[in-house]
């Protein structure tokens, strides 16, 4: 009976670890794709990505940006905390892509500025980090 429960605990510490295994591998695939799809993503390692050396407000600005999360007028609009997305410059949709590209209100940077922290992507945080 003893040996039975042991086989059971063996197979199950196996199951376990292969299933944690197939989520690594999933999870690594999620983050590979995450990453091909959007520049501005680092790949994972053991240290911080350029820029780590900005003041706390900037750093947050850069890395908003870099995961396409920070606080336009789109995504205030889509969360309903506007009522419209429109852009001070008069374009319709405020998005990341337009104050990164487009917009006459700012400096304008790429993803791969945003990505090497460059100075073009210094000076577009410094401009829209108290807007966005
Ligand atoms: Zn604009």
């Amino acid at each position: 009976m003893l040996i039975i429960s042991i086989n059971l605990d063996a197979q199950h510490s196996a199951k376990k670890k292969r299933n944690a295994q197939n989520n690594n591998i999933v999870a690594l695939h999620v983050l590979q794709c995450l990453i091909s799809l959007h520049e501005a993503i680092q790949p994972p390692k053991e240290q911080l990505p350029p820029g780590r050396e900005l003041q706390r407000k900037d750093w947050v600005t850069l890395n908003r940006a870099r995961a396409n999360v920070g606080m336009t007028a789109s995504t205030l609009h889509k969360w309903k905390l506007r009522p419209d997305s429109e852009c001070p410059c008069g374009n319709q949709n405020q998005t990341k892509d337009h104050i990164l590209s487009e917009c006459t209100e700012g400096p304008h940077c790429t993803d791969q500025d945003l990505r090497d922290c460059t100075d073009a992507a210094q000076a577009w945080i410094t401009h829209w980090r108290e807007k966005i």
